[in-house]
């Protein structure tokens, strides 16, 4: 059922619990009526709204017709040998050549050497991506960003909700835009570029990077988190980031005194398990299935050890020309690194298991107890498949 205005929204998505926090109807509606409700993490009308729509039409929320999708952006549905990893045309791994930005970055620094990469060469005018705040540097904001600098502070993973698509709206009109999103936030910017009721800005998007995800959570969950494991004080944080430079993959957080202040990543990770947005346990897309690019981390182990992340390398996902020839055009001018990478890497990431069994799991279950459920168009599948042990020379 068509959405005609955004109480209908609210009642048909938000107060049912799948609203995703992308932020896209706030970035996407033409009448500037809508407004980021950031203690309660959810879109909230501003203004009056003039019915027209759009923010039900593009909402990632409750419908998300993966197959359709797939095959007006991609030409085809995926195979079954693509059922995990979505339509794809190369699977890599890679770093950026810049060794600064590799290391200060989540993984291999190849989202931000991309769009680097793009602004220079005149291919973007702009891009969104995900920073933090500057009154509470602990919580996330959305970024419109217009020079290679401010692409660069974005760099590194922040483990928050962030409605990053809210940025659309500060885009000027025929400005050129890149897009770092999280698979439902590809989601709806697909929907918004299948889309004719917003031409001028489904037009304006050049390439979307997408990043995978396993799960996400609150910023309250990062504040528990720093409560729990750390006798730092909210208001004395300067700075903080999620994986925490060169050495380090915890948190760590830098005090207004010069401190620095770590929590460890395996204790973030066990709060975190179970505090996750309760939208995030019904979402099945991993690896950002709709991008052009899709990039995450690369884990090894199986056999003799856990699963490991591998730090400083991006394993990812080839799917759209588009995005096979921003890797070459990036690659040819010494801006990355890339190499093949084989498929059985993929399995042992810490997403997998999360979005394509608990996910779909936890999606069958609520529908059979006649819950809300986020509609996929499709079948999902859920059989536990054999772990190959999964190694890798990474030295190049
Ligand atoms: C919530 C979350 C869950 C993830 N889960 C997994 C996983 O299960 N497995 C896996 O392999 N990888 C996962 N990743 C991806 C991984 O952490 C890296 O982001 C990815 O490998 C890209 O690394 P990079 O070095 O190329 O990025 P960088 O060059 O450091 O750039 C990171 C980009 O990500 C954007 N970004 C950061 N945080 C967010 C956010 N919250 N929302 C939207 N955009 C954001 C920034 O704007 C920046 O442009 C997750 C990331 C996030 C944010
Ligand atoms: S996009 Fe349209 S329907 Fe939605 S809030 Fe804005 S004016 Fe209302
Ligand atoms: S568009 Fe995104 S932020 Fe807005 S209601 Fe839908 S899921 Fe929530
Ligand atoms: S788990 Fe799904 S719904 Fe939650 S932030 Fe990640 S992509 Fe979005």
């Amino acid at each position: 059922m068509r959405i005609e205005q955004f109480q209908e929204m609210e009642k048909q998505v938000i107060q049912r619990g799948l609203c995703t926090a992308c932020g896209l109807c706030v970035g996407a509606c033409p009448n500037g009526c809508l407004e980021w409700d950031m203690e309660q993490e959810e879109p909230c009308l501003d203004g009056e709204c003039l019915a027209c729509g759009l923010c039900g039409l593009v909402c990632p929320g409750a419908r998300i017709p993966l197959p359709l999708l797939e095959e007006k952006f991609f030409g085809r549905t995926r195979t079954r040998q693509e059922q995990y990893l979505g339509v794809h045309t190369a699977l890599l791994r890679g770093y950026a050549q810049d060794e600064a930005q590799r290391l200060a970055s989540a993984s291999g620094g190849l989202t931000t050497a991309l769009l680097v990469h793009a602004l220079e060469r005149g291919l973007i005018d702009a891009a969104v991506v995900t920073g933090m705040d500057q009154r509470h540097p602990w919580r996330t904001r959305p970024m419109l960003a217009r020079t290679p600098d401010e692409i660069r502070q974005a760099a590194g993973s922040k483990y928050q909700i962030c409605p990053s698509l809210a940025a659309l709206r500060q885009a000027k009109p025929g400005e050129r835009l890149a897009v770092v999103g999280l698979p439902c936030q590809v989601h709806g910017l697909r929907k918004l570029m299948a889309s004719v009721e917003a031409k001028a800005l489904s037009e304006s998007i050049v390439f979307i990077l997408g990043l995978f995800c396993g799960a996400n959570t609150s910023y309250r969950v990062t504040e528990h988190v720093i409560a729990e494991f750390s006798d730092v004080n909210l208001g004395d944080i300067r700075k903080m980031s999620y994986r925490g430079g060169p050495e380090s993959q915890d948190v760590v957080l830098h005090g207004a005194d010069g401190s620095e202040t770590t929590i460890k990543n395996s204790d973030r990770i066990s709060n975190y398990l179970w505090m996750i947005r309760d939208r995030c346990r019904m979402c099945p897309d991993w690896t950002a299935e709709l991008a052009d690019i899709s990039l995450g981390d690369i884990f090894a182990g199986g056999q003799d050890g856990p699963w490991k992340k591998t730090p400083h390398w991006n394993g990812f996902i080839v799917r759209s020309p588009k995005g096979a020839e921003l890797v070459e055009q990036a690659r040819l001018a010494g801006a990355i690194s890339v190499g093949p990478l084989e498929e059985p890497a993929f399995y042992g990431n810490i997403g997998f298991e999360s979005k394509k069994h608990g996910a779909v799991y936890n999606l069958r279950e609520r529908s059979r107890h006649g819950w809300p459920t986020p509609d996929f168009g499709c079948e999902l599948d859920w059989h536990a498949r054999k772990r190959a042990p999964f190694h890798i020379d990474l030295k190049d």
